[in-house]
């Protein structure tokens, strides 16, 4: 059964997509069977893989009315091992769509399920809101992945983030696990980042990540080349940091 992680926090540009990305193909290349599902509407992981002219169905037609099966969204992508739900901006309509839903909550986890056998790894990229996309990934999630940024007002918004968690936990998901909190975007040059890093490091103590994702010019470039940093610039320190962090992912996972 996978293990399947959300990938959240509500502030835009912290990197949770190029984390997603990144981790994905990490996994991948070590030949974990992996799943990434794009839950935002500016679809920004499934631009990485495809052009949104590929793009027929997308995860919002298995969550709007179980349209179609969550089987037949699934697509391969170049990377071996990896495949990738995609995302639309469609996808902007369903929150309207769910209001007053009894079941909107569940829409993922339940089309989840049936697939988990499937794959090893499920990452989950979301939306930068605490809205009902992120959380269906903290419903249907095993784990929680926070990237922060290591810049001014880093930790702005982690409260409300971790309150959700603890209201998933309570009643719809008590399985989910806080796995950890990836500091990136870090300039190693500025005493802000260094400060942000303490201040990180002392409220979450042993859940931040030892590996931390410095600035990296490839890592941005990648995506618009259609690439993962493993094939884009595999030898730049982006894609290192991000194998690392994959490997401290599967050690926390496994233990
Ligand atoms: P989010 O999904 O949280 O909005 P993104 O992953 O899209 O954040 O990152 C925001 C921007 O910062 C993007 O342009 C991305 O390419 C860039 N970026 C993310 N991480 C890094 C990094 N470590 N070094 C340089 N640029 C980065
Ligand atoms: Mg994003």
């Amino acid at each position: 059964m996978a293990t399947v992680i959300a990938i959240a926090n509500q502030k835009g540009g912290v990197g949770k997509t190029t984390t997603a990305i990144n981790l994905a193909a990490a996994f991948a290349q070590k030949k974990k069977r992996t799943l990434l599902i794009d839950l935002d509407p500016q679809a920004n992981s499934t631009m990485t893989f495809f052009a949104l002219e590929e793009v027929s169905h997308s995860v919002y037609d298995v969550l709007a009315d179980h349209q179609l099966p969550f089987a037949e969204i699934i697509k391969p992508t170049k990377c071996a091992n990896l495949c990738l739900v995609p995302s639309k901006i469609s996808l902007a309509k369903l929150e309207a769509n769910l209001v007053g839903q009894f079941d909107a909550p569940f829409r993922l986890k339940d089309v989840l399920t049936p697939v988990r056998k499937d794959f090893d790894m499920i990452l989950i990229d979301t939306p930068p809101t605490l809205g009902i996309m992120t959380v269906n990934a903290l419903v249907a999630a095993t784990h929680l992945l926070v990237p922060i940024q290591a810049g001014y007002y880093a930790l702005e918004g982690t409260d409300d983030l971790l309150e959700t968690l603890e209201r998933v936990r309570a009643r719809p998901n008590p399985e989910l696990q806080l796995l950890g909190i990836v500091i990136t975007l870090f300039d190693k040059r500025t005493n802000l980042a260094r400060d942000i890093q303490k201040q990180v490091n002392q409220v979450f103590g042993d859940k931040v990540f030892k590996t931390v994702i410095g600035k990296n010019v490839r890592l941005e470039e990648s995506p618009a080349y259609k690439e993962t940093i493993f094939t884009y610039a595999p030898d730049s320190s982006g894609a290192g940091e991000y194998g690392k962090v994959a490997k401290e992912v599967l050690h926390r996972v496994t233990q």
